[in-house]
């Protein structure tokens, strides 16, 4: 570009800055050279805001040195170290308030998952495997969060949090409610009565407590956790009487098995739990008996819009590199972003993710989340992204596909988030479920 056109630019530029406005025009209009993150920032309430700065910074510190190798090399990766950082910076205990956790205050209602949402958002943007790993003891902790009782709190839920926030010495928790023969089915309604489930619990009334038999896979965190939330049926019963039980794995008769070998997000383990003759004592029961099913949709719910947040971070991670790529290469005399087409197309990809993280932001922003907004989310968060990711592959061409730019990793962990806490399709379902008693105005 001549010289003399880019100063024409420049003072075009000029002419279009707030300071020619008189005050109205300027409250109405907003033309600081902003990053849209920075823009997206200022619309949170203080509390959020500044998780979601904490984050961004510990994700860059902590989380990016330890990306590519944590991907390549899952099984010579040691958590702890990781997981001890982001307990001390009470990352890994935001589900609750002071005294017990470290969530803020003033928008705990309102903004419960938004905390977590924009953390997850964050993390996910250097690494999904890390994330998930970072994150997954959450969705561990909600059924007893949101369905424990009183004595649940005190024996299970204390000891955790305190553990992770004032020792900086985290466990982990996992969520079970998979099993090699119920995948989506225990997680839409059609398909939870059709379901074939082995995992069930039998009632020993000399030892007070249940006796657990049967397995789960593809738990997230499984081989690492503890603890673990796991939902099982009463012997000779369906579904209908799922309860949710907190199994320890220094249990007799619980053991981990297979881990499994996975395309993305593989910092993290999906392991296969046994469960063998497990005696869990009646304290252990989470909630009411034969309330799981409900507990478990509750929790999916409040879980959904946050794997959205997640899917958000990998593609705006694919976004932010490919972003980087195009700055820095040349298409024979020019820059590749010079390139009037390769602007349209990462324009494109910014509107896609800001779109997504809207709706993610508002359904997190429910005060109470319901199903559709949940639902909605997490498919167009996953959607979103994984297309996105697509997208900077292409425009990297050959570059795209090597793991030194950690673009081919978001996609492959972008992937993952289409698949897990329900298939995209049965969120598909379950938003269409939700609305089939009401008008379904959209
Ligand atoms: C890496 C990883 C981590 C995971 N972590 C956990 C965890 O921590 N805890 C846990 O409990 N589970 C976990 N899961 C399990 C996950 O939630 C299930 O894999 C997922 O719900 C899909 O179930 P499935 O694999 O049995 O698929 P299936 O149920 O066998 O589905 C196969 C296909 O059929 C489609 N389908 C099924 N039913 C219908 C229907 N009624 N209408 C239309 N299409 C349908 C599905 O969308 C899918 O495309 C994890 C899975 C993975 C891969």
């Amino acid at each position: 570009m001549n010289n003399s056109l880019q100063e024409r630019i420049e003072q075009l530029k000029v002419k279009n800055a707030t300071k020619t406005l008189n005050f109205f025009g300027r409250l109405l209009f907003d033309n600081r050279e902003m990053s849209l993150w920075e823009h997206d920032t200022e619309t949170l309430s203080w509390g959020v805001r500044r998780w979601r700065r904490k984050a961004l910074k510990f994700s860059r510190e902590y989380i990016r040195p330890l990306a590519a190798q944590a991907d390549l090399h899952p099984h010579d990766f040691d958590p702890q170290p990781l997981m001890a950082a982001a307990a001390r910076h009470g990352f890994q205990t935001l589900l609750l308030i002071p005294p017990l956790g470290t969530a803020s205050i003033l928008p705990y209602l309102r903004n419960t998952s938004l905390q977590v949402a924009v953390v997850g958002e964050e993390f996910s943007t250097e690494c999904g495997g890390l994330a998930l790993l970072l994150l997954a003891h959450n969705l561990g902790i909600a059924p007893l969060l949101l369905a424990g009782s009183f004595r649940n709190y005190i024996l299970h839920l204390l000891p955790f949090y305190l553990k992770s926030w004032i020792l900086g010495s985290p466990d982990c928790m996992s969520f079970a409610i998979t099993e090699p023969g119920a995948g989506s089915d225990v997680e839409e309604t059609e398909g939870g009565a059709l379901a074939k489930l082995v995992t069930s619990a039998k009632y020993d009334p000399v030892r007070k407590g249940y006796i657990l038999n049967g397995r789960k896979c593809f738990i997230t965190d499984g081989a690492i956790s503890k603890k673990v939330t796991v939902y099982a049926k009463i012997e000779n019963e369906g579904i209908e009487s799922w309860t949710c039980f907190l199994l320890e794995n220094r249990m007799e008769g619980f053991s981990v098995g297979r881990r499994e070998r996975k395309m993305g997000q593989r910092a993290a383990d999906a392991s296969e739990l046994i469960f063998d003759n497990v005696f869990v004592p009646k304290r252990n029961v989470v909630g009411k008996v034969r309330s799981g099913w409900a507990n478990m949709r509750n929790v999916l719910n409040s879980s959904r819009p946050v794997v959205g947040a997640m899917a958000l971070g990998h593609g705006r991670g694919a976004f932010e590199r490919c972003l980087e790529f195009c700055r820095k290469t040349y298409l024979g005399p020019k820059r590749l972003i010079e390139y009037q087409d390769v602007q349209l197309e990462l324009a494109d990809m910014a509107i896609s993710l800001w779109a997504a993280r809207s709706m993610i932001w508002q359904s997190c922003r429910q005060m109470r989340c319901y199903q559709s907004a949940s639902a909605s989310a997490k498919v167009f968060g996953s959607d979103t992204a994984f297309k996105v990711c697509n997208q900077a592959m292409e425009l990297m061409g050959d570059h795209g596909y090597l793991h030194a730019h950690g673009v081919e990793r978001a996609w492959r962990d972008s992937r993952l988030t289409q698949i897990y806490e329900g298939t995209n399709q049965i969120n598909r379902l379950a938003l269409f479920e939700h609305h089939m008693s009401t008008d379904f105005c959209a």
